[in-house]
């Protein structure tokens, strides 16, 4: 069974096979985690996710969807990158949100890791408000079946820890 664990701290500097990334579609770069492993990973990763571009998702990556890549200098082997629904007041787009984390946990199997560190998807740029991303980080990540022996969920901000120390608690 996966162990869920919680860290408060920087995603990029965490020792886990896989580092998820909360991408946006153009998987071209952009702020927040996004920004910080493009930073610190050099740029083979930017170098690969232009070549995925190219290759087979010429469109982009949808909200829901991941897709690996090598972790550059990041002390992990793979960075999943993910993206993330934009909150909408209007439209329920949890189903995508949980996506998010299926399909990273899918891929993550698929690589044969054992550890992944995941930020807070959606919980920054997007807007989804922290406790209910919080909530469905972990039900879904808690609910999917993995060969990952531990998940980890690096939160950056104080708040966002005690969101995912509820949803744990709440499980
Ligand atoms: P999205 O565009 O999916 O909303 P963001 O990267 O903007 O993603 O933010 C997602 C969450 O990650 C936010 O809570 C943000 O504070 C947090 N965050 C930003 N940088 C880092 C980092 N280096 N490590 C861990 N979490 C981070």
């Amino acid at each position: 069974m996966t162990r869920i664990t919680l860290v408060r701290g920087d995603i990029t500097e965490q020792h886990v096979d896989a580092i998820v990334n909360a991408a946006n579609s153009s998987l071209l770069g952009g702020g927040g985690v996004d920004g910080a492993i493009h930073r610190r990973g050099g740029p083979e990763i930017l170098a690969e996710c232009r070549a995925l571009r190219a290759a087979k998702l010429g469109r982009g990556l949808r909200p829901g969807a991941a897709v690996a890549t090598t972790a550059g200098l990041l002390p992990a082997r793979w960075v999943i990158h993910t993206v993330g629904p934009v909150y909408s007041h209007t439209e329920d787009r949890s189903a995508q949100l949980a996506s998010c984390y299926r399909e990273s946990l899918r891929v993550a199997d698929e690589l044969g890791a054992t550890t992944a560190a995941f930020p807070a998807v959606s919980a920054g740029v997007y807007g989804w408000p922290m406790e209910d991303a919080a909530r469905i980080a972990v039900e879904t990540v808690h609910a999917t079946p993995s060969g990952l022996e531990e998940a980890r969920f690096v939160l950056f901000e104080a708040r966002a820890y005690i969101a995912f120390e509820n949803a744990v608690a709440a499980l």
